[in-house]
């Protein structure tokens, strides 16, 4: 999508990172290690960096948490990797931001949930917090989510609600009350000193209906940047498909300028997932380019082997062992695209439209495998090392037509 069509915000620089649109969409992903555990922290920050995360969040939920986040940022440095460190607070945010003024000044934004910042003295909180990021020159995320709005709030408006001749639907009430929260916490931080773009707001459910709804109100009510996600998407299948549903309708109008996929890892899962379901979700809407797309037909009665889905397999592990080099040494290779298909049916069609195309014999088809190249045929692969030969094809053509970089030594 060309930025034009983006929703137009102000530009919230994050460290050197810019959020809004006239910048491209931001990934960013969080850690879930053990904040305090400093060289475990700082491992998975480095992780998800490597993975493309352009923001990293940790949470930041006690002393031993605020006293790791300088070490957690030295070691993050000197691992050769600059990516801004977010720091999530809540309840505490005040006193730990206050109490440690390095973990202030080394993380690159701080995150504020408005309904957790306190009740008897909410607003004093909350402007401790923001004075100390105007101080230190950060800007903030304020986040609100679903399950922890101000209770305060929320109570008055469903008053105000139940006094009207038609009172709304006790959701519209809810959505309203967390658009609420997060203008006027906006506004509340504008008061105090913070610069109006240096302000990201988020307003995350769970529900996917709920998501659409309550994103196309408070983009139409602000030019700040909004940070979109589920607030918790899930595990596995369901949370990739459920925060796809979700961004995907919101970005595809234009709203968001920042995602994360708020996946529920298996034990001892690869928390990078959720970094590369978000790269997926804006890649495949045309969005943004990360790596090489790789088209691989379903397989149906005609493909009765395996052996083109393990064709496909290889080619995406092989690219993606490439990336890191690919990456530095031949710019423009993300927006390559791969087709591996099963049988004659679609396989010279889809094959031609793709930047390098095999059609591999179907059941019962002439054991040869057609290659194009830019929509024409190149050759025809045949025997026990199709999959080779193809991969030396794709290496050739990344080298010709990806130009290299200079490399220093
Ligand atoms: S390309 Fe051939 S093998 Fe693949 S789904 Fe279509 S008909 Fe089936």
């Amino acid at each position: 999508m060309p930025f034009d069509d983006r929703r137009r915000t102000v530009t919230t620089r994050v460290g050197a990172v810019a959020v809004g649109s006239a910048a491209p969409i931001v990934v960013q992903s969080m850690t879930n290690t053990d904040t305090a555990d400093a060289v475990a922290t700082a491992d998975q920050v480095v992780a998800l960096a490597g993975a493309g995360s352009q923001l990293v969040r940790v949470t930041v939920n006690n002393e031993d948490a605020a006293q790791a986040v300088p070490e957690i940022a030295q070691r993050v440095r000197d691992g050769g990797v600059d990516v801004p460190i977010v720091g999530d607070f809540h309840y505490n945010g005040h006193l730990l931001l206050a109490k440690y003024p390095e973990c202030a000044r080394q993380l690159a934004k701080y995150r504020i949930n408005p309904g957790n910042v306190g009740s008897k003295r909410r607003d004093e909180n909350f402007r401790t917090i923001v004075q100390i990021a105007v101080d230190n020159g950060k800007p903030v995320r304020i986040g609100v989510n679903w399950g922890s709005l101000d209770q305060d709030l929320l109570t008055d408006m469903m008053d105000d609600n139940a006094r009207r001749t038609e009172p709304l639907d006790a959701k519209d009430v809810y959505i309203e009350a967390m658009l609420a929260s997060a203008l006027r916490s906006a506004e509340l931080a504008e008061q105090v000193g913070l610069r109006h773009d240096q302000i990201i707001i988020s307003a995350k459910v769970s529900g996917v209906q709920d998501l659409v709804e309550v994103y196309r109100r408070l983009g139409a009510r602000c030019d700040y940047p909004l940070h979109l996600g589920l607030t918790e998407a899930g595990m596995g299948m369901k949370g990739i498909v459920a925060s796809t549903a979700g961004l995907s309708i919101l970005l595809a109008e234009g709203i968001g300028d920042t995602i994360r996929v708020s996946l529920t890892p298996k034990p001892n899962g690869d928390r990078t997932e959720e970094v590369i379901v978000a790269q997926q979700i804006l890649q495949s809407l045309g969005l943004r380019s990360f790596t090489p797309q790789v088209t691989a037909c379903p397989g149906c009665g005609r493909t009765t082997s395996t052996f083109f889905q393990h064709m496909a397999e290889d080619i995406q592990t092989y690219i993606r062992e490439q990336m890191p080099v690919w990456r530095e040494q031949r710019p423009g290779v993300e927006e390559l695209k791969v087709a591996v298909m099963g049988c004659v049916v679609n396989g010279p069609g889809e094959s031609k439209h793709a930047n390098l195309g095999i059609s591999l014999p179907g059941t019962f088809e002439e054991p040869k495998a057609p290659v194009y190249v830019d929509g024409k045929l190149l050759t025809t692969l045949r025997g026990e090392t199709i999959v080779r030969d193809f991969l030396r094809i794709l290496e050739e053509y990344v080298a010709t037509h990806y130009v290299a970089t200079t490399v220093s030594a």
